[in-house]
């Protein structure tokens, strides 16, 4: 069995792409053949529902994986997508950062149900926009940190805020914590204030971001209401050709630093 690397999707704003990028770099690892699975630890449920389990078909959850005695090879379901499985998403989340913080271990509830080898070689947590008991469970667990980063004028003084956890978190439990990448997304280039943000992250973060930017399109948003990829929704769309971009590009990387 492949050795398995996780990969948590994390920041603590809304909106700026992480469901997104959990779905359409899952789909795009897929298609290349890596065999995936998505952990859903937003309690919304938006890669669920985007990978076609709507809430009905949600047996195990992210919540029996954290709280229950329960295993990943357990709550993991498959999807539509060849190479793609699903640890779906329940509304429980919602109120679970209160539950989780009276158990013992309480930043280790994920990580003890992750394998270091198993039938996936990458799992990737879709975080909940917040910095709480679940993002941190994920940055516990995971080995690296991938942040999607909305390029607008706040964006960098929110990442600082998200750097610090990741200090944290290697400070206390998990010293091997990586920062995967940074990816841009909705990018707009007619947009002078984001291509002057894009330049300020990479002044800044330099090596960290991704040369790869995802732009704003609009299959992208639509996808999801199809409950699917974009890769399966619109295959040669401009979103489609850039999270495979991206996969390429995460791949590249493992491979250097392997
Ligand atoms: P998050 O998970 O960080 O809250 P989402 O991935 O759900 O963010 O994205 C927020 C909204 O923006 C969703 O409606 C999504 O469909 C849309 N969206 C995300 N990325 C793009 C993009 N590159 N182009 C257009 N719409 C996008
Ligand atoms: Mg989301």
């Amino acid at each position: 069995m492949p050795e398995t690397r996780v990969i948590a999707i994390a920041n603590q704003k809304g909106g700026v792409g992480k469901t997104t990028t959990a779905v359409n770099l899952a789909a795009a690892l897929a298609e290349a053949g890596h065999r995936v699975a998505v952990i859903d630890l937003d309690s919304q449920g938006n890669a669920s529902t985007g990978l076609g389990i709507p809430p009905e078909e949600r047996d195990r959850t992210t919540y029996d994986l954290l709280m229950a005695d329960t295993s990943l090879a357990e709550c993991v379901i498959p999807t539509k997508v060849d190479n793609l499985s699903l640890v779906p998403s329940s509304r429980d989340l919602a109120s679970v950062d209160l539950e989780m913080s009276n158990r013992q271990g309480r930043t280790q509830l994920l990580r003890r149900k992750l394998p270091s080898t198993s039938e996936f070689e990458y799992l990737l947590i879709d975080c909940p926009p917040a910095l709480g008991l679940l993002t941190v469970n994920a940055m516990v667990g995971a080995g690296s940190v991938l942040v999607p980063l909305q390029a607008e004028f706040y964006a960098l003084e929110g990442l600082s805020q998200l750097l610090m956890t990741v200090r944290e978190v290697r400070q206390t439990a998990n010293p091997d914590l990586r920062i995967e990448g940074v990816l841009l997304t909705m990018s707009d280039n007619r947009n002078n204030l984001s291509q002057q943000v894009e330049a300020d992250a990479r002044n800044t973060l330099s090596g960290l971001v991704y040369n790869t930017v995802i732009p704003r399109n609009v299959r992208l948003s639509e996808a999801p209401s199809h409950a699917m990829p974009v890769l399966h929704y619109d295959s040669n769309s401009k979103g489609s050709l850039a999270y495979r971009e991206l996969a390429k590009e995460f791949l590249s990387r493992q491979y250097a630093t392997a």
